[in-house]
């Protein structure tokens, strides 16, 4: 089941690989799909590649990626053990903000990417995919360290690890909000050795007969309930959809270039 899935993920690799169904495609040295095994119980998703992202083919390296894997290390996870992609997979020219229309071509992919790995948590990291993965939820001042269940699935946004080398007082804030995920994490972790627990990932393109062509995995169909914040815990404050956070600073304007983030 789990070589399955690894083979459905693959199968979306190779298609984004060879994507052109946006302008994204003729400036790009390289599509950037997403790294990380298809049996990762978190996911994490940025906006999009950088400049060394797509020259090396990989998400989140440089000074952004260095920041993900020390906050991750710091609840005892290992990146290798994260799946990370990001919501447009190919450079967006000069690092501008991903457009509308750029991010609905996309969209596809990463719902496939979610569907296959079915992670117990998604980090959402940064405005940008918070925009995309919950819209209508909220700004990332209000939401950040919060559990957002959709679905049947639990989002973490976090502020953009990028964010941290503009303001460093939101390191403090990211490093807190990564202690969240990991108490998230051994929630859903306590779920899945429940008898009838969360079952392992698995997808349709996962089952296809030998020699049998691999079609690319299609996104959820079934319609998902409205989006509900989980209600906090003892002492923490309650927020509501788009209210600033009283307790957290402002939110930080976007890095303006990502190719400077990525020279680190
Ligand atoms: S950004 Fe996504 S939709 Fe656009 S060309 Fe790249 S893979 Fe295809």
């Amino acid at each position: 089941m789990q070589s399955g899935a690894a083979d459905a993920l693959a199968v979306v690799h190779e298609h984004i690989l060879v994507c052109t169904d946006c302008p994204l495609h003729l400036k790009r040295i390289q599509a950037v799909p997403g790294t990380g095994p298809a049996t990762a119980r978190i996911m994490a998703v940025g906006e999009g590649p950088g400049e060394t992202e797509d020259r090396v083919g990989r998400p989140f390296v440089g000074a952004a990626g260095n920041v993900l894997t020390k906050l991750l290390e710091s609840i005892g996870l290992r990146r290798d053990d994260i799946y990370i992609t990001n919501v447009v997979k190919c450079r967006p020219p000069g690092n501008r903000d991903p457009e509308l229309t750029e991010m609905e071509a996309c969209s596809h992919f990463l719902d496939a990417q979610i569907e296959i790995i079915r992670p117990d948590v998604i980090l959402i990291l940064g405005r940008h995919a918070l925009a995309r993965l919950l819209p209508g939820a909220g700004g990332i001042g209000g939401l950040h360290g919060r559990k957002v269940v959709r679905g049947n699935r639990l989002y973490v946004p976090l502020y953009h690890p990028a964010a941290a080398l503009y303001q460093g007082s939101l390191m403090r804030t990211l490093e807190d909000d990564m202690l969240k995920v990991r108490g998230y994490l051994n929630e859903a972790e306590a779920r899945r050795r429940q008898p009838g627990g969360a079952a392992a990932p698995s997808h349709p393109a996962a089952a296809r007969a030998p020699g049998e062509p691999a079609p690319l995995p299609t996104a959820p169909t079934q319609a998902e309930p409205l989006l509900r914040l989980v209600p906090p815990g003892p002492g923490e404050p309650v927020l509501r959809p788009g209210s600033p956070d009283p307790s957290e600073p402002a939110p930080p304007p976007e890095p303006p270039d990502r190719d400077q983030l990525s020279l680190f």
